[in-house]
């Protein structure tokens, strides 16, 4: 058996290369080269954190872990395989898990501590449990709401924010009475359920467009009380990997408000999917110009520059290895096909990025938004597939508009626009998109996969340019 000091210093090492690899990990996240790296420092880093703390001589018994380990197992397998559409819950999902964890273990260091617990130990273990109860039901909920469990709908009152942040002030100062009176334990449970209930009330007005935001935003929330909990249990990887992903998860959800010009408080009390429904309500019924799979190739073919933006229906169809075989295909024929990243395309943050890197589109083809429209102006044909909202014109002419202030790629500036969806359905903001009534446009009605193997097979089967 190794000897007390000996394992100390293990542990400490193993936390120290957790630590520098959960930063390498944020590091490496931000760009879609070095981004599998990224995840592999990230899950590296925390394989060795829990090695680290199993090494803990605190612990008593290895039997309770085996079977949590064996429990967690049996929940993650089927977590990790779900599509990649349904990540926002999935995610939503951890945070839920996540955070009661941190309140249970909060909960049983306040009842192992009381009736003196000292004020600095208090107030960190009030912060954990608020925040983290808070998390778990407000994960649920927003979980439930993009799953479609709930419905997505945001229900409003009046006087809703009054109460929501009135239940939240009271948590609030039992926590403070409890820092000054410890000894006051029977009012713990208060600074358990008030956040629980809080936690449901804060996601009833939220509309399902902005429940990946919200999430963003929990997971931050999670990171404190994480960060929290390292103060309580003195243990100072927690309190890093907690400040990290609470500073990461905000900064996200800064970023994702941002690319859909929605400010914060908006998003917290707007109420966002109402204005949408109503707004879908007046969709046009003008006609539009439609083309067929041989007439899109042909002008694909005669083009020398070519913009892609790839939106939810891609990711939807799983079209991402047709359109690399188109992109193939293209290339071949001496075209120069690029591809235009909404920040907010898809239903995550860089959906459309890991859905290309998938098909190993090379990543020096991919522009982000700004670049991309520096470049509509000389392209000739703009290929949308499965995008909408982030190409709709209406943000940025018309003032009515829910979206309207929200930057989009600017498609309408190619010569020739080319959209690949099945329908004239409304994009997830639920609103008509003017592009495709406009002169310009090519309606190519189709499911993404099936039409884009179309324009491929035309391709290889004509001659060139
Ligand atoms: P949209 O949701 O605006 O539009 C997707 C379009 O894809 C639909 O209009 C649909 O039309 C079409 N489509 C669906 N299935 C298929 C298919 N099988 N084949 C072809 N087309 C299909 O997607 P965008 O990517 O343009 O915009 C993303 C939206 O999601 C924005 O409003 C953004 O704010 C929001 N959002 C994004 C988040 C993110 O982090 N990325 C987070 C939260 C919200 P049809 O049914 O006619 O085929």
């Amino acid at each position: 058996m190794m000897s007390e000091f000996a394992s100390t210093q293990l542990i400490e090492v193993t936390y120290l290369i957790a630590t520098a690899l959960f930063i390498l990990s944020l590091k490496w996240m931000s760009s879609p080269a070095t981004a599998r790296r990224g995840v592999w420092a990230g899950e590296f880093g925390m394989l060795l954190a829990v090695a680290g703390t199993l090494l803990h001589r605190g612990i008593v018994d290895y039997k309770w872990l085996a079977a949590a380990l064996v429990l967690g197992t049996i929940i993650g397998v089927p977590l990790g395989k779900v599509a990649m559409t349904a990540v926002p819950q999935r995610t939503a999902l951890s945070h839920a898990f996540g955070a009661l964890c941190v309140t249970l273990v909060g909960t049983a260091e306040f009842y192992l501590r009381a009736p003196s617990v000292p004020p600095f130990m208090m107030a960190v273990l009030g912060m954990e449990v608020i925040l983290g109860s808070l998390t778990f039901t407000g994960s649920l909920m927003a979980a439930g709401k993009l799953q479609e469990v709930l419905p997505q709908r945001p229900i409003t009152y009046k006087g809703q924010n009054f109460v929501n942040l009135g239940v939240l002030v009271i948590a609030v100062i039992v926590a403070i009475i409890l820092v000054l009176h410890p000894e006051r334990v029977y009012l713990y449970p208060l600074i358990v359920i008030l956040p629980l209930i809080f936690g449901v009330l804060m996601i009833i007005p939220i509309g399902g467009a902005d429940m990946p935001t919200v999430i963003s935003l929990l997971n931050s929330y999670a990171g404190l009380s994480a960060a929290a909990m390292g103060f309580v249990l003195d243990n100072k990887l927690l309190i890093i990997a907690g400040a990290l992903d609470g500073a990461s998860g905000f900064i996200l959800s800064v970023n994702m408000s941002k690319a859909m010009n929605r400010s914060f408080s908006n998003v917290l009390f707007g109420a966002f999917g109402q204005e949408q429904a109503s707004a879908a309500a007046g969709a046009e019924t003008r006609a539009v110009r439609s083309a067929s799979a041989e007439e899109a190739a042909s002008i694909l073919a005669a083009a020398n520059k070519v913009v892609i933006v790839p939106g939810y229906g891609m990711a939807v169809s799983q079209a991402q290895h047709k359109v690399r075989e188109l992109y193939d295909a293209l290339t071949k024929r001496g075209v120069d096909v690029r591809f235009g990243i909404h920040p907010v395309a898809g239903r995550m943050p860089g959906h459309m990025n890991v859905l290309l890197a998938e098909a190993d589109i090379p990543y020096d083809k991919l522009m982000e938004m700004d670049d991309a429209n520096g470049d509509f102006a000389q392209t000739d044909v703009a290929l949308v597939i499965g995008a909408n909202d982030v190409t709709n014109p209406a943000a940025r002419t018309d003032a009515s508009s829910p979206i309207y202030g929200m930057p989009i790629l600017d498609v309408d500036k190619a010569r020739t626009v080319m959209v690949i969806k099945r329908g004239m359905s409304a994009g997830f903001a639920g609103i008509d998109n003017p592009l495709y009534y406009s002169d310009k446009t090519l309606m190519l009605f189709g499911d993404a996969k099936s039409f884009v193997g179309s324009i491929v097979r035309e391709i290889s089967g004509g001659s060139g340019h």
